[in-house]
């Protein structure tokens, strides 16, 4: 038998000598615009709590008040004895929110793709998926046995070709909404119009988007005004939504009736537990009735793109939160990263393999929470490290 240790001890040397080995940073509050982590406090610029709703006042006391009724947990999987009031509440609030018939809960958006393609679609079927889609896509997409088509990024041409080429029963298209290392919004408007003209369904995964893209947070159909035309949409409750976890798909009747009786993430694994339920429901309801969080984040995204780009720097994507600093070399990101973090700045470098190579960048991701204060702070301090670097 072979040294599993001798084995193992081999691959993370091999992932440590190629610099990509992750080490966990600590942090030693909640989830907030002002962290701390080992003892000295930063502005946080690295989080998907994009509304700033993680450690929301409103949410806690929703989730305590759930434990009371609801109680912790119900260790049981839905169709058993899983399924509460409440979560039947979520599911209505999350389909109302979208248009769609009905929405089906999972653990998380990983499990909702995971469960999804080998659901819904056969051997007779094929899958259109963007080369850039999240792993979980990428996953689930592997279970399933539909003819398997992978377009280059947001390459319309290239989708409307293998389109062309196939004469699948049903063809689904499935594209991230927001491609997370670019803050690119995907040319959905373009896709739901190939998907008619081909007789295509179309998916979208809006982690990234899902309560604050679009004029009322509804994502990236609402922003091209396209949201009745996007057949299926899977998202996260780990994000902006509160920022805990769970995830869902909000389909047509049919898809999420034939969801819930055969998705095997939905039908093996554990109930939704009560409090995020509640604590989620709580998030819908702030979002739908507040749009100041939606206004601030808007407003942040533009003060911070439009203010990095006059000092020189290069970004990328569109009017997203998510915003790429190109740096190019991924020692110089490295070095950045690490001068601003000594400034209290705490940002993450991105290089090979996560992006391609000689395109390291800075991610800064921005929050409604963030103060016009800590976003002048870190414009300058971006400057000055910037400048000392060699970098602008
Ligand atoms: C974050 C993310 C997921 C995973 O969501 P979880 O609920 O954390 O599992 C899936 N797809 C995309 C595009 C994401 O950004």
């Amino acid at each position: 038998m072979k040294n599993i240790d001798q084995i193992l001890n081999a691959q993370l040397n091999e992932i440590k000598e190629q610099g990509t080995y992750k080490d966990e940073r600590i942090i030693e509050t909640a989830q907030e615009a002002q962290i701390s982590v080992k003892g000295k406090t930063v502005l946080n610029f690295c989080a998907n709590n994009y509304l700033g709703l993680a450690n929301n006042s409103e949410i806690k006391k929703a989730a305590v008040d759930a434990i009371q009724e609801w109680g912790f947990g119900l260790g049981s999987v839905r169709f058993i004895c899983g399924t509460q009031t409440i979560h039947k509440q979520l599911e209505d609030s999350v389909s109302k929110f979208l248009g769609k018939d009905d929405t089906i809960l999972y653990s998380s958006c990983f499990d909702a793709n995971g469960g999804f393609f080998e659901t819904i679609l056969s051997d007779k079927d094929a899958v259109f998926s963007d080369e850039l889609n999240h792993a979980s896509i990428i996953d689930g997409v592997r279970l399933c046995k539909a003819q398997k088509h992978r377009y280059k990024n947001c390459d319309m041409n290239d989708l409307e070709k293998k389109l062309n080429q196939s004469s699948a029963r049903i063809k689904l298209i499935v594209t991230d909404g927001v491609f997370s290392m670019d803050g690119t919004i995907a040319p959905v408007d373009e896709i739901v119009k190939l998907a008619k003209k081909y007789d295509a369904l179309v998916m979208v995964d809006d982690c990234h988007a899902t309560g604050f893209i679009g004029e009322n947070g509804k994502g990236s159909g609402e922003f091209y005004n396209v949201l009745d035309k996007v057949d299926i949409i899977s998202s996260t409750f780990g994000k902006a939504l509160g920022g805990a976890s769970g995830g869902f798909v909000s389909a047509s009747k049919n898809i999420i009736d034939t969801l819930r009786q055969k998705s095997r993430p939905y039908l093996f694994s554990n109930s939704l537990a009560p409090t995020l339920v509640v604590a989620c429901l709580k998030a819908l309801e702030i979002i739908n009735s507040n749009k100041n969080l939606l206004k601030q984040l808007q407003q942040n995204t533009l003060f911070f793109r439009e203010q990095i780009k006059e000092i020189g720097y290069e970004i990328k994507g569109d009017s997203h939160p998510i915003v790429p600093i190109m740096i190019y070399d991924a020692k110089k990101a490295v070095a950045l990263s690490e001068m601003l973090l000594e400034k209290n700045i705490y940002v993450i470098p991105f290089s090979f393999p996560v992006v391609p190579k000689d395109q390291a960048r800075i991610r800064v991701q921005l929050s409604s929470i963030h103060s016009r204060e800590q976003l002048v702070y870190a414009v300058d301090t971006f400057k000055d490290c910037g400048k000392a670097l060699n970098i602008i």
